[in-house]
C-alpha cells in the first residue's frame, strides 16, 4: 500500500509545559493541515516531513504519541542557513509578493540560495525516505521549489503540491528577480491545489507570461509534463469547534467576564498582527461608522485580538504602532467613563476563550487585504447559537469569500462602504441570520479539514497513477534499451514525424533544416535491409522533399493527404477531393488575422490552411487564436474540415488530411502483419496516428502529456537523436 508523505516548512510541534528542558514535552500545534491529517481515516501509513522549530529534538519526536500510522522525520538544516531561507527570503519576499505588497520585498541574492540550499535539503531528505507509489504532499510557499529537486533525484515519484496563501496576478509575480527558476521548479509538481480558484488562474497566467507554458484552465502543458490543478479550500473540524463552542468550559469563561451581559452590541476582529490582514483598515471603518452615527457611540463595541506575529522585524514593529495610534485615536474621542469603544488585545487567547468570545460577537469584522483562505470565519460560524447568530462582514479578498455565499462581503479599501455594511450588519433580522447561518453551517458540516485532505490525496493519487498507466518514460538508456532488443530481430517500420520529433521546434518553420547527425541516423536506418523509415508530417511536399533528398524513405506530408513511394519514385494523392469548397472563406478568415496580429502569417498547403504566431507578441496573439477559432468554427461548422490548434498555430485541414487515416492506410499496403512498428510524434495531430497504432507497435510521444495515446514518452526532443542511434 502506498505510504503518504506529508511535507511543511515545520513539523507541526510546539513546545509545552515547563521551560525546564528535561521535562518539557512537545503538543502538537493546530491549524488545518493538522486537524485533516489527525482527523482522515486511513490504512495508508503518514509519514510527516518538516525541520524542528527551536527547543525540540530527536527525544521529543521519538517519545510523542501519535496515532499508530503516523510517524515524523526532519531533514538537518542550520540555524543560520535556516534564517537566510525563512527570515530573509520566505517572509522578506515571498509573503509579502504573494500578498501583494510588493513594496515591502527585500531580495538578497544570498538569501534565495539559502533558499535553494534549504529545499534540495527537504528533496533529498524527500527522496530517501519515499518509495515507489508513495504519494508525497508538500505544502506551501517554503518549498516551491522541492518538487524539481525530488523528481531530479527520482522522477517516478508522485508529487503534489498544495498552496495555503494566495498567488498573486502575474504582473505582480514577474517583478520577481528569480520568477523563472521558481515557478519552473513548482511546475515539475503533478498537481498544484488552491484555495480559490483566482489563485490557479493567476499561477496559469504567471505560467504562460513567464515560462510560456500553454495552459488549459485545469492543467498546464510543461515539456516534461502536464500539471494538473485544482481549487480545494480548506475548511476545518467542524464537530470539534461545535462541541466546544457549547462546552462548560465556553460557557464559564462568557459566565466570569460577563461576554453577554450589558447592552453593547459586540463587534469581533481576531487576526495575527500582520499587513495582510488589514486591521488599520477595520480601525478606520469602525471610526468611520462612529462618526456617521453618534447614536451608536456607548451602545458598540469592538475587541479585536492582534496576535503578535514576527515582532523583532521594522515593518511589522511599525504596523503595530499604527494599529495602537489608531486604537487611542479611536478610543481617546469616543470613550466615556462607561464604555471603551475599541478593546484591543495584544496577545494571543487559548481557543475556548476565543469560543466564547465568538458565541458573544453579533458580528465578525475581517477586512484582510489578501488572505489565502481565512479559518477564523469559519471557525465563528460553527460556534454559533443557531438560534440566535452572528453576521459574518468578510473582505473578498479572502479566500473564504468564494465559498461563503452568505456571508455579507465588503471592499475593506473603500472605508466609507466598510462602514455602511457594518451598521447593516449590525441592524440584519433574525430571519435573515438564521437564514444566512444554516447555509454556511450546513456546508462546513458536510465539508470538514478532512474531506478537504481526502479530495486533494485522492486527486493526486488517482491522476498520478493514470499518468503511470498511461505512458512509461523512455528517457534512461536502460528502459530504451528494453524496447530496441524487443523489437530487433525481423522487419521493421518506423514512423517519425518531422517538427517536434527529428527537428526542434524554432521560432521561423522555414529556417528549418534537418542535423547532419539526424540525416545521418535515417540514412543508416533506412539502408538497413529491414527496415523501412517513413516521415509523416503536416509540412508540403516542397518543404520535406529539399529536407530529405538523397534518402530512401517513405514520404507522407500534409498529415498523410500525399504519399510518396521512394521505391517506385511515384507521388500519390491520398486525400480525395482536390476541391476544397471551404478554402475561399477560411483564407479570407485567416487573412484578417494575418493583418491584425503583427508577425503572424498563413501558410496554405495543399489540404490545409495555417495560421503562425509563433513570433507574434505572445498574450495578443493568444487571445487573437482563440478568437479565430471561434470564427472558424462558426463559419465552417458544416464543411469537411477540422480546425485546431498546435504549438503556435491554428490549422483548417481537410478531413481525409489524417495521419491516422494514413496510418491505416499504410500499414494495410506496405507493411505485413509480423512486422515491428514504432512511430514517434510531438504534437497533436500525431496523435491520430498513436492511436491507429493502439493495438499494434510502439509509440513514443516527445514530451509528455497525459492525455496522450502513446505508450512511452522521451520528455525532450534531444533524447530523439539518442533513440535513434542506438536503433542503429
Ligand atoms: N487563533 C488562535 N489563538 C488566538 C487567535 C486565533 O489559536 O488567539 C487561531 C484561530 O482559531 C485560527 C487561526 O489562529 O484557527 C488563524 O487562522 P487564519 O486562517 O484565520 O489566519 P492565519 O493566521 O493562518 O493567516
Amino acid at each position: 500500500m502506498s505510504r503518504w508523505i506529508i511535507v511543511s516548512n515545520r513539523l507541526p510541534f510546539s513546545l509545552a509545559g515547563s521551560p525546564d528542558k528535561k521535562t518539557q514535552k512537545i503538543k502538537q500545534s493546530s491549524g488545518g493541515l493538522v486537524t485533516a491529517i489527525n482527523g482522515i481515516k486511513t490504512k495508508n501509513e503518514i509519514r510527516w516531513i518538516g525541520s524542528l522549530a527551536p527547543g525540540i529534538n530527536e527525544n521529543h519526536i521519538k517519545n510523542f504519541k501519535s496515532k499508530k500510522n503516523v510517524s515524523f522525520s526532519y531533514p538537518v538544516i542550520s540555524e543560520e542557513l535556516y534564517d537566510a531561507y525563512y527570515n530573509g527570503f520566505c517572509n522578506d519576499v515571498l509573503w509579502p509578493l504573494l500578498h501583494y505588497e510588493t513594496d515591502l520585498i527585500q531580495y538578497k541574492k544570498e538569501n534565495y540560495d539559502a533558499y535553494v540550499k534549504v529545499n534540495r535539503i527537504f528533496a533529498q531528505h524527500i527522496a530517501k525516505v519515499a518509495k515507489k507509489n508513495d504519494v508525497i504532499w508538500i505544502n506551501d510557499f517554503h518549498l516551491f521549489m522541492t518538487p524539481q529537486f525530488i523528481k531530479e533525484i527520482n522522477p517516478s515519484l508522485k508529487v503534489g503540491f498544495f498552496l495555503h496563501v494566495p498567488f498573486p496576478s502575474s504582473e505582480l509575480y514577474r517583478e520577481l528577480p528569480c520568477r523563472k527558476e521558481l515557478l519552473e521548479a513548482l511546475l515539475y509538481s503533478d498537481l498544484i491545489g488552491f484555495h480559490d480558484f483566482s489563485y490557479l488562474r493567476h499561477l496559469s497566467s504567471a505560467a504562460y507570461n513567464v515560462l510560456g507554458y500553454e495552459s488549459s484552465l485545469l492543467d498546464i502543458e510543461t515539456p516534461r509534463q502536464s500539471v494538473k490543478l485544482g481549487v480545494y479550500p480548506v475548511s476545518i473540524d467542524t464537530q470539534d469547534f461545535m462541541n466546544k463552542a457549547v462546552s462548560k468550559k465556553t460557557s464559564s469563561i462568557i459566565e466570569e467576564y460577563q461576554l453577554k451581559k450589558g447592552r453593547q452590541r459586540k463587534i469581533l476582529g481576531v487576526d495575527r498582527l500582520d499587513y495582510s490582514k488589514g486591521i488599520p483598515h477595520k480601525l478606520k471603518a469602525f471610526k468611520k461608522f462612529l462618526e456617521d452615527n453618534p447614536q451608536m457611540v456607548g451602545k458598540v463595541q469592538l475587541t479585536q485580538i492582534a496576535v503578535p506575529s514576527r515582532t523583532e522585524v521594522p515593518e511589522y514593529i511599525k504596523l503595530r504602532h499604527e494599529v495602537e495610534r489608531l486604537v487611542s485615536e479611536i478610543n481617546g474621542k469616543f470613550s466615556k467613563i462607561n464604555y471603551i469603544p475599541v478593546k484591543y488585545i495584544f496577545d494571543s487567547v487559548s481557543v475556548f476563550e476565543l469560543m466564547a468570545l465568538y458565541r458573544s460577537s453579533d458580528v465578525l469584522f475581517i477586512t484582510s487585504k489578501r488572505d489565502g483562505m481565512n479559518l477564523v470565519c469559519l471557525e465563528y460560524i460553527v460556534a454559533q447559537d443557531a438560534r440566535n447568530p452572528g453576521v459574518v462582514l468578510l473582505s473578498e479578498y479572502a479566500g473564504a469569500s468564494s465559498t461563503l455565499s452568505h456571508a455579507t462581503l465588503i471592499n475593506p479599501m473603500n472605508i466609507g462602504e466598510t462602514a455602511n455594511k457594518l451598521g447593516q450588519a449590525l441592524n440584519q433580522s433574525l430571519s435573515e441570520r438564521k437564514k444566512n447561518h444554516q447555509v454556511m453551517l450546513d456546508y462546513l458540516k458536510g465539508y470538514t479539514a478532512t474531506d478537504w485532505a481526502r479530495a486533494f490525496i485522492t486527486h493526486l493519487e488517482r491522476d498520478v497513477n493514470q499518468r503511470v498507466s498511461s505512458a512509461l518514460c523512455l528517457d534512461k538508456a536502460e528502459e530504451r534499451k528494453k524496447i530496441i532488443k524487443k523489437n530487433k530481430n525481423g522487419s521493421k517500420v518506423l514512423l517519425l514525424d518531422f517538427d517536434g520529433t527529428l527537428s526542434p521546434i524554432q521560432e521561423k518553420p522555414d529556417q528549418v533544416k534537418l542535423s547532419i547527425k539526424i540525416r545521418r541516423l535515417l540514412k543508416s536506418l533506412s539502408e538497413e535491409n529491414e527496415t523501412e523509415v517513413v516521415i509523416v508530417t503536416g509540412r508540403d511536399k516542397n518543404f520535406i522533399v529539399k529536407q530529405l533528398k538523397g534518402l530512401k524513405v517513405y514520404i507522407a506530408c500534409e498529415h498523410g493527404a500525399s504519399f510518396y513511394d521512394y521505391k517506385n519514385n511515384k507521388w500519390r494523392q491520398l486525400a480525395a477531393s482536390k476541391n476544397k469548397p471551404w478554402l475561399k472563406d477560411a483564407k479570407r478568415i485567416f487573412e484578417q488575422y494575418e493583418r491584425r496580429t503583427p508577425n503572424s502569417f498563413v501558410e496554405e498547403k495543399e489540404f490545409a490552411l495555417c495560421w503562425h504566431y509563433r513570433q507574434s507578441p505572445n498574450d495578443f496573439a493568444e487571445f487573437q487564436a482563440r478568437k479565430l477559432l471561434l470564427d472558424l468554427g462558426i463559419t465552417l461548422a458544416h464543411e469537411p474540415v477540422t480546425v485546431s490548434r498546435g504549438k503556435k498555430i491554428v490549422e483548417v485541414k481537410s478531413l481525409e488530411a489524417n495521419k491516422g487515416y494514413f496510418t491505416d492506410w499504410f500499414l494495410e499496403r506496405y507493411v505485413d502483419s509480423q512486422a515491428k512498428i514504432i512511430a514517434m510524434g510531438d504534437d497533436r495531430t500525431d496523435e491520430d496516428m498513436f492511436k491507429a497504432l493502439e493495438r499494434r507497435g510502439e509509440t513514443i510521444k516527445i514530451g509528455h502529456s497525459e492525455s496522450s495515446y502513446a505508450k512511452f514518452y522521451l520528455s525532450d526532443q534531444d533524447l530523439v537523436e539518442k533513440f535513434l542511434e542506438e536503433l542503429v
